[in-house]
């Protein structure tokens, strides 16, 4: 029982506590939505951001113990990533994305390659407007289909006027030819971790979405810390493909970005197919 209403506090504290300080830090626009190194309350408050990682010290497992804010990542119902099995049908409206050609801002904040977007792209989901903020890329992916992964994730981050957030996740496999739309981010990608960066280059993020868009649905978190729940996620079915030198390249950088899946509970999946 005590440790029941514990874990409700500290649910209810964080819902409002962990999101919204990073939204206003960064006054909505280059919100790190799986980033919190830059920008977050801890260095708001000017305490020195928590190292945490996804192999050795501060590993996946260790991440709901690393501070308090960082709580739901072990004590949350509903986290992010999942295993993609045993779905409901359901009758979805589909998702449409309307991406704006943008010029290119990236920035390595040391845990993925992150592109920040200009004003303008936005996606209905689920009859709601969201706008896009950035997209980043995960190796290998984070949600895996009936157990298997992906060779890598990308996750288009959005937030409607209300403030809540909602993903777009792309699964990408290794095909025949390189990304083109993919291939001036790579280009782009610094080796280190760097501040956010304006290249000049002109990008396509239309481009990074698979033609057919029949989708996995569910109610979920940031897959990194502090994992704050609340994000509607989409996991569109099909994947978009890569050259085996592009993905070389990014698992050079990131030999594993991936948070492994955590358990659906009492959660639904729902398929929109
Ligand atoms: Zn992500």
């Amino acid at each position: 029982m005590a440790r029941n209403y514990d874990r409700r506090a500290v649910l209810a504290g964080l819902v409002g506590g962990a999101l919204c300080p990073v939204c206003a830090g960064l006054a909505g626009r280059a919100f790190a939505a799986e980033t919190p190194a830059a920008g977050d309350g801890a260095a708001e408050a000017g305490r020195a951001a928590v190292h945490w990682d996804y192999t050795g010290a501060g590993a996946p497992d260790e991440w709901g113990t690393l501070e308090a804010d960082f709580r739901v990542c072990s004590l949350g119902m509903e986290q992010s990533p999942i295993n993609l099995s045993g779905p409901m049908k359901a009758q979805l409206a589909g998702d449409v994305p309307t991406f704006a050609d943008m010029p290119l801002t990236i920035l390595h904040n040391g845990h993925t390659i992150q592109v920040n977007c200009a004003l303008g792209s936005k996606s209905t989901i689920d009859g709601q407007v969201y706008e896009l903020l950035q997209f980043h890329f995960h190796h290998p992916s984070e949600h895996v289909i009936d157990g298997r992964p992906a060779a890598m994730e990308l996750h288009f981050v959005h937030k409607n006027a209300a403030g809540n957030l909602a993903v777009l996740g792309v699964m990408m496999e290794v095909g025949n030819a390189e990304n083109a739309a993919l291939a001036p981010i790579w280009a782009a990608m610094p080796a280190t971790a760097t501040p956010e960066r304006n290249t000049g280059t002109m990008i396509k993020p239309a481009e990074l979405l698979p033609a057919k868009r029949e989708f996995w649905r569910y109610q979920g978190s940031l897959t990194t810390p502090p994992c704050s729940e609340g994000v509607l996620w989409t996991v569109f079915r099909d994947p978009i493909q890569m050259s085996q030198g592009q993905l070389a390249r990014f698992a050079q950088l990131f030999p594993v970005n991936a948070r492994p899946p955590q358990g659906r509970g009492r959660r639904f999946l729902l398929e929109n197919m």
